[in-house]
């Protein structure tokens, strides 16, 4: 890591545009602005200058709008120059070659974000927040990722460590005076505070599950018996082909996955092989895939066609459906309503529609989203997108509260429970990142993309 060098990128993606932007960060940026704009006057911080842009060798490249940063008070917390050119990838290429020729040197991945993060701009989890934000799919995503990019994770975790702190203080206390116990009134509150850390990191794993569905989209399963109108629907909802409709049963033998916005919600649409008893050993072989799905799945469509009687599901999956997680769908209504027979999903809330014509298909999607809303009610102003290192931290913390308990439960020596509190301690430290780990902070700003 070159702390002190000047690194430069293009922060837009390659292509054709109306503008691409570059952006440099380090000590060398201020002697960049005077060489390639020639301004005598002074450069104003956060404005707005335009200019022609003036190579190494005094060709223009293009003309300009550039901004100036002073560190501190900027992204990285060093200087920073952030440049619009035109969008044509040459010229933003020779102008990144010229800034290079200069003196800088072209950034690697995260490297912008990790100086922000070493400069004490931001912790760990406001960094992850940036990739979150760019990576977003629906608006509720955005929402989580810009909550936690004002830092709302960093601060219930902050605060939870000065509770932590606080009460490795009172017990490392009584290390020194080995011949006293903690009085009984203290231990009962010294035990309630560490469980009331325990409940909200418990709560903390549990949102990882709803932060996966915000990352990866609603995994919802299209079910029914061949031919009622699976695949038609999945279109009708996509609004382009994507299936293979066709009058013949057993066409869709495996499963089509597409991801579709319905209201805030990004929704990943799983259109399955039909269940029913297979002809043959790939019809077969698609709905084992429909059963190992339905194990994964967050919601379910269940299509019925509106004509005719509709058999049972598989025991497999019936066993799967709450009226909570699970749209019955009434399909071909164009065709006229028949009687339906009892079937054994009675009490699912019901849709009818016609996924050939349209009609209905917006019921659906509200259908849809009231069913999404209730399953994963979410608190919006607590939203924290709970990661696989952020899951992997809380549960080390969850398992060294758990032990410092037991320990004070058996009165077990005061040292012995400081010590898990102080990996407790750690935990959260390496979730914020007040680690002192290369390997672990390389990892993760190389997922990060040039220019961010
Ligand atoms: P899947 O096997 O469940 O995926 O069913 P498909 O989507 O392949 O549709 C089977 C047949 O039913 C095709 O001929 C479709 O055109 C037809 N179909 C699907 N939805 C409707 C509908 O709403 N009304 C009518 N009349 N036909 C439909």
């Amino acid at each position: 890591m070159h702390k002190s060098d000047t690194i430069v990128a293009v922060a837009t993606p390659k292509g054709e545009s109306a503008l691409a932007m570059l952006r440099a960060t380090g000590p060398g940026c201020e002697s960049l602005c005077r060489s390639i704009f020639q301004d005598k006057g002074p450069i104003l911080p956060r404005h707005a200058y335009y200019s022609a842009y003036r190579s190494s060798i005094g060709e223009i490249l293009d003309d300009v709008v550039y901004c100036f940063f002073k560190g501190p008070h900027s992204f990285t917390g060093e200087d920073v120059l952030e440049i619009s050119c035109h969008g044509n990838p040459l010229i933003a290429t020779r102008v990144l070659e010229d800034l290079i020729d200069r003196g800088c040197r072209q950034s690697e991945s995260g490297e912008f974000s990790r100086r922000a993060f070493e400069n004490g701009r931001i912790d760990l989890t406001q960094a992850e927040a940036v990739m979150e934000l760019i990576q977003a799919r629906s608006d509720k995503a955005i929402r989580a990722a810009n909550n936690q990019l004002r830092g709302a994770f960093g601060r219930q975790l902050n605060s939870l460590r000065q509770k932590l702190i606080a009460s490795i203080a009172t017990i490392e206390a009584y290390i020194d005076f080995p011949e006293e116990d903690l009085p009984p009134e203290e231990k009962k509150v010294y035990v309630d505070g560490i469980q009331e850390i325990m409940t909200y990191c418990s709560r903390l794993i549990d949102s990882g599950r709803y932060a996966a569905f915000l990352r990866d989209g609603v995994k919802t399963l299209i079910l029914g018996v061949p031919n009622v109108g699976k695949s038609s629907l999945l279109n009708a909802l996509l609004g382009f082909e994507r299936a293979i409709v066709s009058t013949e049963p057993g066409t869709t033998r495996d499963f089509l996955s597409e991801r579709v916005i319905i209201g805030p919600h990004s929704i990943q649409l799983l259109d399955t092989a039909g269940l029913r008893t297979a002809q043959n050993d790939i019809e077969q072989e698609g709905i084992r895939k429909t059963i190992e799905l339905a194990k994964e799945a967050d919601i379910f469509m269940v299509v019925e066609d509106s004509a005719a009687p509709s058999p049972s599901l598989p025991d497999a999956i019936l066993s799967r459906l709450t009226s909570a997680n699970c749209l019955l769908i009434r399909n071909k209504i164009d065709l006229g309503m028949h009687v339906l027979n009892e079937s054994d999903i009675e009490y699912f809330r019901k849709v009818d529609l016609s996924a050939l014509t349209g009609e209905g298909i917006d019921r659906l999607r509200s259908a849809v989203v009231d069913l999404v809303d209730s399953h994963f009610s979410s608190d919006e102003d607590d939203l924290i997108l709970v990661n696989a290192r952020h899951s992997l931290a809380l549960s080390e913390l969850k398992s060294c509260l758990e032990s410092a308990l037991a320990k004070l439960e058996s009165d077990d020596a005061i040292e012995l429970i400081a010590s898990d509190m102080r990996g407790a301690l750690d935990a959260i430290g390496s979730i914020l990142g007040k680690i002192d780990n290369e390997t672990v902070l390389e990892e993760l700003f190389s997922t990060f993309c040039i220019g961010k």
